[in-house]
């Protein structure tokens, strides 16, 4: 991973959570963006709730949230702790466990659910995991729905020189390692652990918005003040280096994309180009459109 005399991506600012809230009864979020204004320096990436860590009592009837649209975008689920279960109007269904992904581009228009896993509410445990919106290119955003399942054991590993750590690659290619993940656009997305008073240095496209969520742990981005748990490193488009020095035992999601330079239009689950696109939305889920579970 070394880089020799590439340009360190400065990093630009450090955030906390800009808000936190319950979604439906299941997932308790802090939200990194859009609370903090950042559409044009982490896009493509449009919304980043960190769920947990948190206790659940065993319940029978699992907690989550049940049937509402999404349109123009991906939803891209990680786990971390619990389980998730996910079923969509498209007819796609999936069961994510500790470590694996669930990447669901809505596109056009689906309905869904996410629930925790029946088994796994009966029993009760620690819930932990991230999602993203992954936001779709105006020729994308009304294509056909799609739904990957991607599990721990199809995501390839990368050592870090001298046992620093490991580097777990979901989208993008890093070291000769392509993850799983198909994206509409490049995005590079891996989960890392790095071991205290251990650094990596990566190398990511110049040009890409790139920035580091702490999981866990303290740490250092290129030189920056030192960031903890639920804090988030933005970093400068420019440059194609990142080093990350870790103070204490740390786990890191590290999110790049190229940015999509259009027009951003929210409305709640659905994310357009113009505000006309979100009263089609809202009209054709209503109607039906996005059709039903
Ligand atoms: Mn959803």
């Amino acid at each position: 991973m070394a880089t020799g005399t590439a340009v360190v991506k400065e990093v630009a600012g450090i955030y906390q959570p800009g808000s936190a809230h319950m979604v439906g009864d299941g997932f308790p979020v802090r939200n990194l963006f859009p609370s903090n204004d950042l559409d044009r320096e982490v896009s493509p990436f449009l919304l980043l709730d960190y769920a947990g860590p948190q206790y659940f009592e065993p319940i029978a009837h699992p907690r989550g949230v049940g049937e509402h649209p999404h349109r123009g975008f991906e939803t891209v689920t990680i786990m971390y702790q619990g389980a998730v279960a996910h079923r969509d109007s498209a007819g796609n269904a999936g069961v994510i466990g500790p470590g694996d992904v669930q990447w669901m581009t809505a596109a056009s228009g689906v309905v869904h659910e996410e629930l925790h896993e029946k088994n796994w509410a009966q029993q009760g445990g620690t819930f932990q995991a991230i999602q993203l919106w992954v936001n779709l290119p105006r020729t994308q955003k009304m294509s056909a729905p799609r739904y990957q399942t991607i599990l721990n054991v199809d995501i390839p590993k990368v050592e870090l020189e001298g046992g620093a750590g490991r580097l777990r690659v979901i989208a993008g290619t890093i070291q000769g390692q392509k993850g799983p993940a198909h994206t509409v656009t490049p995005v590079e997305l891996y989960d890392l652990e790095l071991a205290a008073n251990r650094r990596a240095e990566l190398h990511l496209p110049d040009g890409y918005n790139t920035s580091v969520f702490v999981v866990q742990g303290l740490v250092s981005v290129n030189g920056s003040r030192d960031a903890g748990e639920a804090e988030l490193f933005v970093c400068m488009r420019n440059g194609s280096s990142v080093a990350i020095e870790a103070r204490g035992d740390s786990r890191l999601l590290i999110l790049s994309g190229q940015p999509i330079e259009e027009p951003i239009a929210r409305y709640g689950p659905f994310v357009m180009n113009a505000k006309a696109e979100l009263v089609q939305a809202v009209n054709d889920y209503q109607a039906g459109k996005m059709g039903h579970l």
